[in-house]
């Protein structure tokens, strides 16, 4: 058995791959500011360690804060840091970088302080397909060495952070780490426990919810006219529960490897139209959608090449299904 601190353990991924920890018999220290993470998940995840007898300690502390944030080191002995905490709302970075840098960037070098003082040497960071940026049609599906240009701060901020995890792995010979660049994360937990609680009103799966369940009126489609087989813009969505076992998974690799990037996504992507014909299915409500133009920056196509996790890893996505992301994340918005 180990302990494991994760930060942003009180949001959407975060969560669920604490729900998956705790399965797997480890002692949770969550660190979270609740800026947008729940009190009542972390209720819920309490509960449920109680249930499989871990323990689950709860922090209500940010990150920018380094001194409480050693205290949490100093106090707790774990062999492990998973750092989910940050900022991720994209058009909020354009407007307000400073927040991004610090909120993600500068927070991140104080918890890699805390590690290398406290001498926990298993990081895993949560990144994001965005660091691709726009990529060029030719480089689809997209591998971890490929060209990475983010086009926003929020983008940019994650980058920075690979960078700098990767420099400190480098100057820190027992520092191990694993960077996971997640693509287009959906769905709930299966049992129902746990789902995206968040009022984020820009994604598209939360925005085709909210309007099947009569929250809006209408919904829109963001340009029809990208150079795919119908118009719009295509993307890989990965369950949230997979990609939380590729978080498990990445314990295991450090055991044995130094590093490394890893993309988690299926490898095969949905369109803006397909997303939305799965809600109205599986939701039973043909609801109104109507077109617009093109939202600033959205690529035409991003899609994960998958192998290195597949094959470095083994990692096996168990649902790798559009259908599943869409009703269960419906049973949960149905709860909100
Ligand atoms: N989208 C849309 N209508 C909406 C919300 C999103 O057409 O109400 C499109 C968006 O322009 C993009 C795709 O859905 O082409 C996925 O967007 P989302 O914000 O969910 O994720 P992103 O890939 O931008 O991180």
């Amino acid at each position: 058995m180990s302990k494991y601190l994760i930060t942003g353990g009180a949001g959407y991924i975060g969560s669920h791959v604490v729900k998956q920890l705790i399965e797997k018999k480890n002692d949770i220290v969550i660190v979270d500011n609740l800026s947008t993470g729940f009190q009542k998940t972390v209720n819920t995840l309490k509960k449920y360690a109680l249930t499989k007898k871990v323990k689950l300690g709860f922090y209500k502390l940010d990150l920018a804060d380094s001194k409480k944030l050693e205290t949490v080191f100093a106090k707790e002995n774990v062999q492990g840091v998973i750092h989910f905490a940050a900022s991720i709302v994209v058009s909020e970075s354009v407007r307000d970088p400073l927040k991004y840098y610090s909120n993600n960037t500068g927070n991140t070098i104080n918890l890699l302080k805390a590690c290398l003082k406290y001498k926990v040497n298993k990081f895993i960071f949560s990144s994001t397909a965005a660091v691709y940026g726009d990529p060029d049609p030719k480089t689809i599906p997209l591998k971890e060495s490929g060209i990475t240009i983010p086009i926003s701060p929020y983008g940019s901020s994650k980058l920075f952070n690979e960078k700098i995890i990767q420099d400190v792995a480098f100057a820190n010979t027992n520092f191990k780490y694993v960077i996971l660049r997640y693509f287009n994360v959906a769905g709930a937990s299966v049992d129902g426990m746990l789902g995206q609680s968040t009022k984020d009103a820009t994604h598209l799966i939360k925005i085709a919810l909210e309007t099947t369940l009569g929250k809006r009126e209408k919904m829109f489609i963001n340009g029809t006219d990208y150079n795919t087989p119908d118009g719009t813009c295509i993307r890989d969505y990965i369950y949230v529960d997979d990609l939380a076992s590729a978080h498990i998974k990445s314990l295991y690799y450090l055991n044995k490897n130094k590093g490394g990037i890893f993309n988690c996504g299926y490898g095969k992507g949905f369109s803006v139209k397909d997303v939305i014909s799965m809600m109205k299915k599986v939701s039973g409500n043909d609801f109104k959608v109507e077109t617009t133009k093109r939202r600033e920056g959205d690529p035409a196509i991003v899609i994960a090449d998958n192998s290195k996790i597949v094959n470095e890893m083994d990692w096996k996505p168990k649902y790798d299904d559009l259908k599943i992301m869409c009703e269960t994340a419906l049973a949960w918005e149905k709860k909100l």
